[in-house]
């Protein structure tokens, strides 16, 4: 065919690998955001590129990956041990996340980090030089290349340094902070002029885009535009491109059969009461300790409600190896034993608090038969939970609580009601305001937040970025 062809890099490929003999892999596809996003684009010829989540150290095992992942029209990125531990765990993960969700490191962290940044940051470059070759390996002239998140903030800058016609975007999953924290890093100028090598940045909402802007201004010295950052007389555009779900995958869901039987179970099991929802990664950026404590405030407060009502929280295990997580988990643990003991019956608790993923059936039978949805990010990129847990109330018209701090507040502000996560005063008078909503109320709230989930698709938002991405060119070329 003679579509364009896209190369999508991600830190991660959106396979897991897992090796079952010297040069035989078992391949599975994992579904995130970015992966149903563009499975669904059908006019470029889409690859991707990204690391696979092994260590391979053997030339057999690396061929027979590489061969094994062709099939799934996936590049693997070979990263040592090494590599991985600072690059990945620590200056993406360590260093990079909190950053960027404004959260604070303890101080003892706080000073390990600072005697190893440069290594860390060493680290981040060399990882960023490996995907750009890689890259090149596979670059045709006329191909499109996306890069994404804040693992590769270099790769933009090393595209173009081998080969200045790539056309080359870059896209963020986190929020941009205000340029007051990016003043904090070490490395705060080298990584936007990185960025700024792009054709065209873009970021879940117009206020990251704008953070992103006034860091270049204020740290860079450069001049804003409201097309983007300019740099003597050449444009990088910035924009704002808020992703979205595919909506009809949940939709089809809920109505299969074994579905309607599995909520239907849930149903009965949960009759009489009402049923709360919380799906996070536990992550701090999550705000679940302060979810339950504005629960707990909740059910102190409104003693008729203690036998009638109930709050689900899946809590997704995640980087568990990490000392500040498990302090997390340990945390939680800690507090929804109290309330459990304190507001318990013999037969009943207030929390079930679950430390597990769940599949997509059982989450989408949960989103269904959910009355109130509980999500209080302290800062979210985007938070695909909530547009998910909209996809699949057609018929309940549930109740979304959601948190002023994450992305989707900006897209179901209006029809969710919306929290400071820190003022648990506020989050638990609106768990008892959405609880006693009445229908008319939560049918128009839910009807807002439908129509958007199901108009702004993640096809939808690829496509756009992609053909916008396309333009910026187009437009450049002209203006020389
Ligand atoms: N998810 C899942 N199983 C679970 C809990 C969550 O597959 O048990 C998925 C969920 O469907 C959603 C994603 O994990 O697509 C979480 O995305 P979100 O943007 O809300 O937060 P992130 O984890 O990316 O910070």
């Amino acid at each position: 065919t003679n579509s364009q062809r896209l190369l999508v890099v991600a830190n991660r490929l959106p396979v897991s690998a897992t090796r079952k003999g010297d040069a035989s892999w078992q391949l599975e596809m994992s579904v995130g955001g970015l992966v149903s996003a563009l499975l669904g684009i059908t006019e470029f010829e889409t690859r991707w590129i990204g690391w696979a989540g092994v260590n391979v150290t053997d030339e057999i095992g690396k061929k027979s990956l590489t061969k094994a992942l062709a099939d799934k029209r996936c590049v693997p990125v070979f990263l040592d041990e090494d590599l991985v531990n600072l690059y990945y765990n620590g200056y993406c993960n360590n260093i990079l996340w909190p950053l960027f969700h404004y959260l604070g490191l303890p101080q003892e962290d706080r000073l390990a980090t600072t005697r190893s940044f440069q290594s860390q940051f060493d680290a981040y470059k060399k990882a960023n030089q490996l995907f750009a070759d890689v890259v090149s390996e596979h670059y045709i002239e006329g191909d499109v290349i996306w890069c994404h998140d804040y693992h590769l903030m270099f790769l933009p800058k090393y595209l173009k340094e081998r080969n200045n016609k790539m056309k080359v975007g870059w896209f963020l999953h986190t929020p941009f902070p205000s340029s007051e924290i990016q003043r904090t890093l070490p490395s705060r100028s080298e990584l936007l002029r990185a960025v700024l090598v792009a054709d065209l940045v873009g970021f879940h909402t117009y206020d990251y885009a704008r953070h992103f802007v006034s860091a270049c201004t204020r740290i860079l010295g450069l001049e804003g535009t409201p097309d983007g950052v300019e740099d003597q007389g050449k444009l990088t555009r910035v924009a704002a491109f808020p992703i979205g779900i595919d909506p009809g995958r949940f939709i089809r869901a809920i109505q299969l059969p074994q579905i309607k039987e599995h909520i239907k179970e849930l149903e009965e099991r949960f009759a009489g009461r009402k049923v709360m929802l919380g799906v996070d990664r536990l992550d701090m950026i999550k705000g679940i300790p302060q979810k339950i404590l504005a629960f707990e405030k909740f059910l102190e407060e409104n003693p008729d409600w203690h036998d009638k009502v109930v709050l689900l929280q899946i809590a997704v295990p995640t980087r568990t190896d990490v000392p500040e997580y498990q302090k997390l988990t340990c945390q939680v643990h800690e507090i929804v034993g109290r309330i459990n003991g304190r507001f318990g019956s013999l037969t009943t608790v207030p929390i079930h608090h679950l430390d597990r993923s769940l599949d997509f059936h059982g989450l989408c039978a949960l989103y269904a038969i959910t009355d109130v949805a509980l999500i209080t990010s302290l800062r979210d990129g985007m938070n695909l939970v909530s547009y998910e847990f909209v996809a699949c109330q057609a018929s309940k018209k549930g109740v979304l609580i959601l948190s002023e701090f994450a992305g989707a507040a900006q897209s179901l502000g209006a029809g969710a009601i919306l929290v400071n996560p820190w003022n648990i005063t506020e989050v638990a008078s609106s768990i008892g305001y959405a609880l006693n909503m009445p229908a008319e109320e939560r049918e128009k709230r839910h009807h807002h937040n439908f129509v958007h989930v199901t108009s702004h698709t993640s096809q939808e938002w690829a496509e756009t970025f992609v053909s916008e991405l396309n333009d910026t060119i187009v437009e450049a070329q002209l203006r020389i």
